[in-house]
């Protein structure tokens, strides 16, 4: 038994002066000041805030990409995901074109097991959707507990899927109650503005944003929100949604009650096209991600931050897809588009998203909200994960009000040889995680082991009417 003593437990519905008693791998029971009984071992939480483990539903450790593979392994990506206060990650799985779907989702089993330091989840990329995977759709749902499929309206090719493979999924999906993710770009018309990029001459890193306008991400968020409406208002989340107009789409929908959600990640919150996508020479390509880095002369980022406080965006997560520069990003010199796409941040999304609440535009119960109980309730999570009650896992994070993170390559865990964030200073810092019952880091020690981390089969979204 441990008791988490003297800290202020942080929910979605506010901050409680509790402690907070754990019983092996859950947490027993919650008590007034005070009120708990002797004996446990004491960790003191004085001054701290007492958090749910924050969950990351959007990584892809190891993922092939353009030639390479994300340089996060699961042992390496989910041990800084650990340190960062991270408990829980749902990573994607992948179908490739042609593949069975179940291969593929063994493919990613193999990879995770036994590998990582926290509890992870899979969901599922279908690169080709038939009538095969429409059928391994209802096995991994009912069997498998991997209850969301992520389409991409990008990369043609790749893993693109055209809108009548989108509307069966869709289709699919309203019928066994799995949740479709859409990464929404108009990947065609895409890359018909990359060619003609490259046929002028145009070759930097910042190409790779400019050739991805706001209006293919609108227009492709727009598309998939009036098929899922013909799927019957099938659930519909669309990832990594970076601009205004774009948000405007969600708005929408979700203001006539529809079923639609979205996140959005902590680059597009802080990060612009002109200062890290348009850094000189070669540099931009550490911020070559997609969707890209919106213009910092538009309103992109105020809206996004305003739709976190609304709820048109429920949740943060990081996409976490890291490459180094060496032998990575480098592939695209000369070429931005064969720059591998991704950033890493998995280790800082709960400090970044702290430096919202400081700076006025997050409240504190809505901090925790979109990093850890919106992600489970919408992954089916909740409420092993995502908030602190008798009989969740005992997944807990200890935060630091008064600590203070200072971001660089020479101190972050995760495997890449350089910073998205290099030199960005938090005003906070995460002090103990604990998963299932185990301090895995504390005061920037880290005690934790690979092969700790579970498989966890998830249910169905709770946001569903
Ligand atoms: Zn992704």
């Amino acid at each position: 038994m441990k008791l988490i003593k003297g800290g202020t437990v942080i929910s979605p519905s506010g901050a409680s002066k509790a402690d907070v008693l754990i019983d092996g791998e859950t947490i027993a029971a919650l008590y007034a000041p005070g009120q708990a009984p002797d004996g446990p071992e004491v960790i003191d939480a004085t001054g701290k805030y007492v958090i749910p483990g924050a969950i990351d539903a959007h990584t892809h450790m190891q993922l092939p990409f353009g030639g390479t593979a994300a340089s996060d392994t699961f042992d390496t990506g989910t041990r800084a995901a650990a340190i960062g206060g991270t408990t829980t990650i749902i990573d994607f799985a992948v179908q490739r074109t042609g593949e069975v779907v179940q291969d593929g989702l063994a493919a990613w089993h193999a990879k995770a097991a036994g590998n990582c330091h926290i509890d992870y989840a899979f969901h599922m990329i279908l690169g080709g959707v038939d009538d095969d995977s429409l059928k391994a759709m209802d096995q991994l749902v009912t069997d498998e507990g991997v209850t969301s499929f992520k389409l991409f309206m990008a990369y043609p090719g790749v893993f693109y899927s055209d809108d009548g493979q989108i509307l069966r999924a869709m289709q699919k999906a309203r019928g066994n109650g799995a949740m479709i993710m859409m990464h929404a770009e108009n990947g065609p018309a895409i890359d018909v503005l990359v060619k003609q990029a490259l046929e002028r001459g145009e070759t930097d890193p910042i190409f790779h944003g400019l050739t991805r306008p706001q209006e293919l991400e609108a227009e492709a968020t727009s598309r998939a929100i009036w098929l899922a409406s013909v799927a019957a208002d099938c659930p519909l989340y669309i990832v990594h949604l970076s601009a205004s107009k774009a948000l405007e789409q969600v708005a929408a929908a979700r203001d006539l009650g529809r079923n639609v959600f979205a996140e959005t990640c902590p680059q597009y919150l802080y990060l612009t096209l002109e200062d890290q996508l348009g850094a000189p020479g070669f540099e931009g390509a550490k911020w070559v991600c997609s969707t890209p880095l919106r213009s910092k002369h538009e309103n992109h980022r105020a809206d996004l931050w305003r739709g976190l406080r609304t709820n048109d965006l429920a949740m943060v997560s990081t996409d976490h897809c890291p490459f180094c520069m060496k032998d990575q990003k480098e592939l695209g010199v000369g070429d931005f588009s064969k720059i591998p796409n991704g950033i890493g941040s998995v280790e800082h999304r709960v400090d970044l998203l702290y430096q919202g609440v400081v700076d006025g535009k997050l409240s504190l119960a809505r901090w925790v909200e979109t990093i850890a109980t919106t992600p489970a309730r919408m992954f089916g999570l909740y409420p092993k994960k995502g908030i602190i009650a008798p009989g969740s896992d005992a997944d807990i994070v200890l935060y630091d009000p008064n600590g203070r993170t200072r971001i660089s390559v020479e101190t972050h865990h995760m495997n890449m040889d350089y910073s998205a964030w290099e030199g960005w200073e938090i005003d906070g810092s995460v002090d103990t995680v604990i998963s299932r019952g185990s301090v895995v880091a504390r005061g920037g020690d880290y005690t934790g082991h690979a092969g700790h981390g579970r498989f966890l089969k998830r249910g169905l979204s709770e946001y569903l009417i």
